[in-house]
């Protein structure tokens, strides 16, 4: 097993990646910002070491500071949990070559599904159905990329193939357009991501986002844990995570379940991955895959049974996966409600002390937070700052245990986003299930 390894990351994953440890015998090491050291998890630790100033740039992002923390107290592992360092091959590779286990895939697979083009080559290659679009990247020839958009058929989607997090992305309606949209898009591609390769899909106008979960181990075992339906957004950030999907049968499942198994295993996949697909019209469209934990994993965990941290700590020392495919079972359903410290009308972030904190709690009710009363929520970074997650036999079970939840839970001295929350419980379309990614949008008058 790893004896001791470094947290390198902060907040509810922080303390979620802790929890594991704890329970497999892992000593940790936290390290944090001068901002963060009371943080949950940072007095919780074995260790803890400080590696810089409050910006996540020279703390979070700082490597050469995180790898020397690895050193200074002898750890073996670096898990990096989600944002930060999490999708960043150089990092990975810093990480192994310094000595250290980097907690998830090879920097190579981090690479290659990093660009978003060379992930959907290897994809294409392998069976999984990805959207209408160039096939790689477009040229600098305008004849040819018209022909392009004509073949595919208006509206089209421009994206940088290195874009991330929402962002280098654009919807050209006419013809008109798409030259000009080409230029922009490269233009803001290169200045972001210093990448200015960008590629055409057919732009789907009313998609679910439904996503796979997968666990591969080093030796080349893989199995698929089923699928989330994330498609509750606003700005392209998750707000509700589910699973199962509503309305996806068993059959399309164990299709589509295979086909991702089959092609991480021919990219030599290690650790937890997401693909990411658009689902309209009975169709699934692949369009990105993360190669790290995901907030949204407990939804998964309490449909399986199966630890999805404390399985990314077993591969990474080197274990097989003790279970085949037809050792997974669904049971149940479960949804993830994402508590972010902002305004649930304005969305404005609302970071400060919190005064009072009372936890929901009874059957079937998770509870993934760092927050405590007289904690003080930074202003720095992402306003997560908790995950209400509930289990149910049905998909009416647990929405009625997060009503529950929702109602009981008691955040003072900060604005929380409960009450959209609450709204959206309300919702005939969410009650019903299988809602598109714009649905919470259209519903909020943003679109
Ligand atoms: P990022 O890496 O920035 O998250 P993605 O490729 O995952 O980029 O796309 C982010 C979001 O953009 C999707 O969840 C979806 O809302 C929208 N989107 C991306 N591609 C398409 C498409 N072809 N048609 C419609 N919407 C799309």
């Amino acid at each position: 097993m790893l004896e001791k390894i470094v947290i390198a990351n902060r907040g509810e994953i922080a303390l979620r990646i802790l929890r594991a440890c704890r329970e497999l015998g892992i000593r940790t090491v936290a390290v944090h910002s001068t901002a963060d050291y009371n943080l949950k998890h940072v007095l919780l630790a074995d260790e803890s070491v400080c590696i810089g100033p409050p910006p996540s740039s020279a703390s979070y992002l700082n490597m050469p500071a995180i790898i020397s923390a690895a050193e200074v107290t002898d750890s073996v592992a670096i898990h990096p949990g989600y944002g930060f360092l999490s999708e960043n091959a150089d990092f990975a590779e810093r990480v192994e070559k310094s000595g250290f286990v980097f907690v998830g895939p090879k920097a190579e697979t981090i690479r290659l599904m990093g660009d978003k083009v060379s992930a959907i080559k290897v994809m294409k290659e392998h069976g999984v159905p990805c959207v209408p679009g160039s096939d790689g990247p477009l040229g600098p020839d305008p004849d040819e990329n018209l022909r392009i958009a004509r073949d595919i058929g208006y509206p089209v989607i421009i994206k940088a193939s290195g874009g991330g997090g929402g962002r280098g992305m654009r919807v050209v309606h006419a013809e008109a357009a798409l030259l000009n949209a080409i230029n922009i898009t490269q233009t803001e591609a290169r200045a972001a991501f210093g990448n200015e390769q960008v590629y055409m899909e057919k732009f789907l106008e009313k998609p679910r986002h439904i996503e796979f979960q997968v666990l591969a181990d080093a030796h080349g075992n893989v199995v698929h844990l089923g699928e989330r339906d994330c498609s509750m957004q606003r700005r392209h950030q998750k707000v509700i995570e589910e699973a199962p999907a509503p309305g996806i049968t068993a059959k399309q499942r164990r299709m589509m379940g295979d086909r991702v198994v089959e092609a991480c295993r021919a990219v030599g996949y290690r650790s937890a991955g997401t693909l990411e697909f658009l689902y309209q019209d009975g169709e699934f469209y692949f369009i990105e895959m993360n190669t790290r934990i995901q907030v949204e994993h407990p939804v998964t965990e309490l449909i399986t049974g199966i630890d999805l941290v404390k399985a990314q700590l077993l591969i990474a020392a080197g274990e097989r996966l003790p279970y085949v495919q037809s050792d997974i079972q669904i049971r149940g359903h479960a949804i993830e409600c994402r508590i972010n410290a902002e305004d649930a009308k304005t969305f404005m972030p609302s970071p400060g002390p919190i005064r009072l904190w009372h936890a929901p709690g009874g059957p079937g009710v998770r509870v993934d937070s760092h927050i405590y009363s007289g904690y003080n929520v930074p202003p720095h970074y992402d306003s997560l700052i908790g995950k209400i997650i509930t289990h149910g036999e049905t998909r009416d079970a647990a929405i009625a245990r997060m009503r529950n939840a929702l109602a009981e839970m008691v955040i003072e001295g900060i604005k929380t986003n409960v009450a959209l929350h609450q709204e959206i419980f309300n919702h005939a379309a969410f009650q019903k299930g299988g809602t598109d990614i714009h649905y919470l949008e259209r519903r909020l008058g943003l679109r």
